[in-house]
């Protein structure tokens, strides 16, 4: 039988950690991460961005600190955050401690960049004393130069043998409060690296295709590693790195955990067909123009748009609630069910003010109210359609006739020579 969603009991367990208010790992909800563009010394825009990345579904955000303008911004970006912020070091030691100054929840390392034993495990230090959460970032693109050498490349055995040099770094100052990412642009080494950590370790695994690129190349590749690794049960939290908005990593990474079930719908689930010469209207406009309407509103209901009133309701009759083209009418259902029917020109309007008032008072209550006679007059314009059309809408009858008339003519030719 074909399971709707991959419970939690199935995922691989992991210690859990806290970045801020947000667990991570031991059975915790899958977050959803992203990182801000603008420069951290500008306080107000990167707030503005974190804001946004917020509304998108963002529930940690992840901020460059590069330089002591970026720490300074930090300080005053942290308290003001409507979510935990990380603090992301490459090169310098003294800027992770300056992070952690500013009250970061997190700091993540990158350990090809960050090299020296006694810089790494000062910061490990500070980290415990302050209880903040690190996370080794291992990246293929920037493994350590010996790790290269000694694997012969970026190898999923060179990307966590790099995570396990530096978890024993921190545990020679008594630090285990981690999470571990082993990214790479290539997709199937990524997924290998993964795989290879979680049989390593028991710590929380942030998941990430890293330097994806622009969408929709990098939403595929984000998504193929991602995807194949929360169905597998790995990864506690996940970030999309595209070359785009970081809005955009925020709500991809948020509508693929909807999608696989592994968080709860926040916001609208659009279906639409995918039209086909039967289609009474322009399934496109009209799916953008609902899309573009009901997303304003961020109502955590699927909504379909089909292009007939023929297979359309019936093909849909999973969506909360659906719009489908009859002759210059749209016919409006909940759960497959009509309820009304409307004029062309107001199937958009008609849709939106029903998901309105579907989020209000519920699918029982709506249902209740639809219009006496909707089946009927929805039954006419099927019926109208089928005059048109013939009843035989599909053309499956005369398809079949006329694959027998080829077979037969095919037979009567005698066998192919080919
Ligand atoms: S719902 Fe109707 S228009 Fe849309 S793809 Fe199916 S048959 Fe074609």
């Amino acid at each position: 039988m074909a399971r709707a969603a991959i419970t939690n009991a199935e995922r691989r367990k992991t210690r859990q950690i806290r970045v801020g208010s947000v667990p991570i790992g031991g059975g915790a909800p899958i977050s959803v991460q992203s990182m801000t563009t603008t420069k951290t010394a500008d306080v107000d825009g990167t707030l503005a961005q974190i804001y946004a990345l917020a509304a998108s579904g963002a529930d940690i955000v992840r901020c460059t600190c590069n330089e002591q303008a970026a720490a300074e911004g930090l300080a005053r970006i942290v308290p003001r955050s409507p979510v935990p912020i990380i603090a992301d070091i490459h090169f310098h030691h003294e800027m992770a401690l300056a992070a952690l100054e500013a009250g970061v929840q997190g700091l993540r390392l990158n350990p090809g960049n960050l090299r020296k034993p006694e810089e790494i495990k000062m910061i490990a230090a500070e980290a415990r004393d302050r209880g903040v959460p690190i996370r080794i970032g291992v990246n293929a693109g920037s493994l350590h130069p010996e790790l290269y050498k000694r694997f012969g490349g970026a190898t999923p055995e060179a990307l966590v043998e790099s995570a396990r040099m530096e978890l024993a770094y921190f545990e020679e100052v008594g630090f285990d409060d981690v999470k571990i990412s082993v990214k790479a642009s290539s997709v199937p080494l990524m997924i290998e690296s993964y795989r290879l950590a979680s049989e390593t370790f028991d710590h929380p695994l942030h998941l990430g295709v890293t330097e994806a690129g622009p969408p929709p190349a990098g939403l595929l590749k984000g998504t193929a590693g991602i995807a194949s690794l929360l169905v597998e049960g790995i990864g506690d939290t996940i970030r999309y790195s595209l070359t785009a908005d970081p809005v955009e990593e925020a709500k991809a990474g948020r509508q693929l955990l909807e999608a696989l079930g592994l968080r709860e719908r926040k916001g609208l689930d659009l279906i639409a067909c995918p039209s086909c010469g039967r289609a009474e209207i322009d399934v496109i406009k009209v799916a953008n123009e609902a899309q573009a309407a009901l997303e304003e509103l961020n109502l955590p209901i699927q909504v379909a748009v089909m292009g007939c009133v023929v297979n359309g309701p019936g093909e849909a009759r999973e969506a909360d609630l659906g719009i489908a083209a009859g002759k210059k009418r749209g016919h409006l259902f909940i759960k497959g069910k009509i309820i009304r029917v409307v004029p062309e020109d107001e199937m958009v309007s008609a849709l939106v003010a029903e998901a309105k008032s579907l989020v209000a008072e519920g699918i029982e209550a709506r249902l209740a109210a639809a219009d006496d006679g909707a089946e009927a007059e929805a039954e006419k314009d099927r019926l109208a359609l089928f005059d048109e059309k013939g009843e035989d809408v599909n053309a499956s009858e005369s398809r079949v006739e006329l694959i027998r008339k080829t077979i037969a003519a095919e037979h009567g030719a005698g066998p192919s020579t080919s």
